[in-house]
């Protein structure tokens, strides 16, 4: 039988899902179809997933919040971030997931890293905390406003606002989880502390792919090894459809392997 499955957000012309998933359908011989739903408000979400009798769906911003409340059970690291961004039918009720952040953590494990420095407080910087601290790497969060640092207060992050932010300590790796140079040429922070943080530090990663952000390039110029999001979004969709078709006899890397010949 022909399932479907699709992506959910608000705007989703961009996403790539559709392309990750068809294409290793078709190289599995799997019998399902992926497609994208543009959502106008978040509350139509489970209705839009039953009216549309979907097996499965990933779900992107900004309704990934709406997916972890409006599931039937929340499985796995999810529950720790409050967000889910991959749902499931399994026996007729809605489970949801959080693969954003073994995606992650899938790309960076090469990485030597005793501890991380996260720029940027959103729902893609809780499941990137919380995967780090199940790894048991010390991580303080720093952000441009106060709000949503409560979160990680309340994880027992060490959280900075980034104007109060000293750039004073060595962090293995310097992640920007904001939106910053994604359709602007802006950083996430301002430059002479930038610098001064990349001074000390190995590594740089931004969430953002298909571009070099002003972020990456002055992590580049001060001699650090940089990585974008690609493989996130790689991996998370890879551990996405494991979870989708469970009779597939391949290992997410595999997957993933399939998924990165058209990305
Ligand atoms: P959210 O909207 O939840 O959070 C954005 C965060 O960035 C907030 O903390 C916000 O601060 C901060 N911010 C936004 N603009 C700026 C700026 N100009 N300067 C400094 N800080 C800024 O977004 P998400 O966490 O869901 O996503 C963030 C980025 O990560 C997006 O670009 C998204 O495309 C990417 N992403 C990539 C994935 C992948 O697989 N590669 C997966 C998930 C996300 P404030 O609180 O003050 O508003």
């Amino acid at each position: 039988m022909l399932r479907f499955f699709a992506v959910y957000g608000n705007p989703i012309a961009h996403s790539k899902s559709p392309l990750l998933h068809n294409h290793t359908f078709s190289r599995c011989a799997i019998n399902a179809f992926y497609g994208r739903l543009l959502l106008e408000n978040g509350k139509d979400l489970r209705e839009s997933f039953k009216a549309h009798h979907l097996s499965g769906a990933n779900i992107t911003i900004p309704f990934k919040e709406e997916a972890y409340r409006q599931c039937d059970e929340v499985c796995g690291i999810a529950k720790e971030i409050g967000a889910c961004n991959t749902w499931v039918r399994e026996n007729g009720k809605i489970i949801g997931y959080n693969t954003d952040a073994q995606g992650f953590y899938e790309s960076v494990k090469d990485f030597k890293m005793s501890n991380a420095l996260i720029l940027g407080a959103g729902g893609s910087a809780r499941a990137v905390a919380m995967i780090l601290k199940t790894h048991n790497i010390p991580t303080t969060i720093i952000n441009r406003s106060q709000e949503k640092l409560e979160f990680f207060a309340n994880k027992g992050f060490e959280c900075f606002v980034s104007d109060e932010f000293k750039a004073d300590r060595a962090y293995s790796i310097v992640i920007n989880t904001t939106s910053a140079g994604l359709n602007d040429e802006s950083l996430p922070l301002v430059k002479q502390k930038l610098q001064e943080i990349f001074t000390h530090s190995c590594y740089a990663f931004d969430l953002i792919y298909g571009k070099q952000t002003p972020f990456l390039a002055l992590a580049r110029e001060s001699g650090l090894e940089c990585k974008d999001g690609r493989e996130m979004l790689i991996y998370q969709a890879a551990l996405a459809l494991a979870l989708f078709v469970k009779e597939c006899p391949l290992a997410p890397s595999e997957i993933a392997k399939i998924m990165s010949e058209v990305l």
